[in-house]
C-alpha cells in the first residue's frame, strides 16, 4: 500500500509499505479522505516535529475492511467511519473527568500517532466512529476540526440569543460560526481578509467586521450589541491584536476562549482588575474529547451543520506536495487528500 511520509523540512514522499494487519481489538480501515490541518503544515515546514519520517494526517474518514479478534463493538466490514486519532488511556484523572483530550498518556512512546495519509491504517475500535452512508466521506473528514470547535464553544457556555464574536474567519473560525448559528447565537465574524469575511457573510453570519479598521472596531462592536459588548468571544486568530480588541468589547460577565495556539508566549492584553470587576471568564481549549468528537459525528450525520462549502480543494495522494502547498495558501479553507 502507499503512504505519504514527511521525511524532513519541506520534504514529503510516497512510499510503498506492507498493509497492516489488525491486532486484537483493532480494525483495518481503508482511508477515503484525510484533511490537511495546521499540525500537518507545521510538521511539513519543520515548525513542529514529532519524529521522522512520519505519516501525518489526523482528519481521516474511510471504510472498515477487516476486523481483528476481540472486537466487542458493533463495527462491521463495509461500515463508513471517521477516525478519532488521539490516544486516550481511559483511566487517568483527565480521561475520567471528561477531559480525555488532555489524557496524561496521550504522548507516551510506542503509540501510533497521526497516520491518515495512507491507503490503510489500523485503529482501535473505539477510534472509529460510525457514520450513516448518506454522509459524504469528504464531509466526514472534517469531523475532527468540527469537534475542536464544539469543545471550544462549550468553554464559553454559548446560549440561545448570545452575541458571539469570532476573531479569525479561517476554517476554524467558520466551523465555530456554523455550530454557533445552529445553537441560536448572533455571530459576528472579524478578520483582516475581506474575501474571508464575504464568505462568512454568504454562509449566514449576522455581521462582519474588518479587523484592519482598528480605529472604529470597538465602537462598531458596541453598536452591534446595543452598547453592551459581546457575551462571548472565541479567538481563532494568532494575531495578538485580535485578542486585544476582543478584551475591549466584552459585556459584563462575558466569556472568552483562546482556541488558537501562539508561536511565542504573549501576555494577556488586559488588566486583572477588569477581570475581577466584570466577572470575565477566560478559558483555553485544546483538541477534543471523545464526547466532543461524538457530538461532531452527530451534527454531521443529522446534517445540523453542513461543512461541504469549507472543502476548497481535493488532491490525490500522489499529489500530496501540491496539496500541502494549497493548504498553506490563505485563499483555501480545508484541503483534502483523496486517498483511495
Ligand atoms: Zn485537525
Ligand atoms: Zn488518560
Amino acid at each position: 500500500m502507499k503512504s505519504a511520509y514527511i521525511t524532513g523540512t519541506n520534504q514529503i514522499e510516497i512510499r510503498q509499505n506492507e498493509q497492516p494487519v489488525p491486532l486484537p481489538g483493532e480494525l483495518l480501515v481503508k482511508i477515503a479522505y484525510c484533511g490537511i490541518c495546521t499540525l500537518e503544515q507545521r510538521l511539513y515546514t519543520g515548525q513542529r516535529s514529532i519524529y521522522l519520517p512520519i505519516i501525518a494526517g489526523h482528519e481521516a474518514s474511510g471504510t472498515i475492511v477487516a476486523i481483528g479478534s476481540a472486537v466487542a463493538s458493533n463495527h462491521a466490514v463495509g461500515d463508513h467511519v471517521t477516525l478519532d486519532l488521539v490516544n486516550r488511556c481511559h483511566i487517568c484523572p483527565e480521561c475520567l473527568s471528561g477531559n480525555s483530550n488532555l489524557c496524561e498518556s496521550r504522548f507516551n512512546k510506542g503509540q501510533q500517532v497521526l497516520g491518515g495519509f495512507s491507503e490503510y491504517m489500523t485503529v482501535r475500535a473505539e477510534q472509529a466512529h460510525l457514520l450513516p452512508k448518506e454522509l459524504p466521506l469528504e464531509h466526514a473528514a472534517l469531523t475532527e476540526p468540527l469537534a475542536c470547535a464544539i469543545r471550544s464553544l462549550k468553554k464559553v457556555g454559548l446560549k440561545l440569543g448570545d452575541s458571539l464574536l469570532i476573531c479569525g474567519s479561517g476554517t476554524m473560525g467558520l466551523l465555530h460560526m456554523k455550530v454557533a448559528m445552529a445553537m441560536g447565537a448572533k455571530v459576528i465574524m472579524c478578520d483582516i481578509d475581506k474575501g474571508r469575511l464575504q464568505d462568512a457573510q454568504k454562509m449566514g453570519c449576522a455581521a462582519i467586521l474588518d479587523a484592519s479598521d482598528t480605529e472604529y472596531i470597538v465602537e462598531k462592536l458596541q453598536s452591534l450589541t446595543r452598547g453592551r459588548g459581546v457575551d462571548c468571544c472565541i479567538i481563532t486568530s494568532t494575531s495578538e491584536a485580535a485578542a486585544k480588541v476582543a478584551f475591549q468589547a466584552l459585556a459584563p460577565a462575558a466569556r472568552i476562549n483562546l482556541f488558537t495556539s501562539y508561536d511565542d508566549k504573549p501576555a494577556f492584553p488586559i488588566d486583572m482588575n477588569s477581570v475581577h470587576r466584570q466577572e470575565y471568564q477566560i478559558t483555553g481549549s485544546e483538541g477534543r474529547s471523545e464526547i466532543d468528537f461524538n457530538q461532531a459525528v452527530r451534527v454531521l450525520s443529522n446534517r445540523t451543520v453542513e461543512v461541504g462549502d469549507l472543502i476548497s480543494k481535493i488532491f490525490p495522494l500522489d499529489a500530496i506536495e501540491e496539496a500541502m502547498t494549497a493548504a498553506m495558501d490563505r485563499k483555501t479553507y480545508r484541503v483534502l487528500v483523496k486517498v483511495d
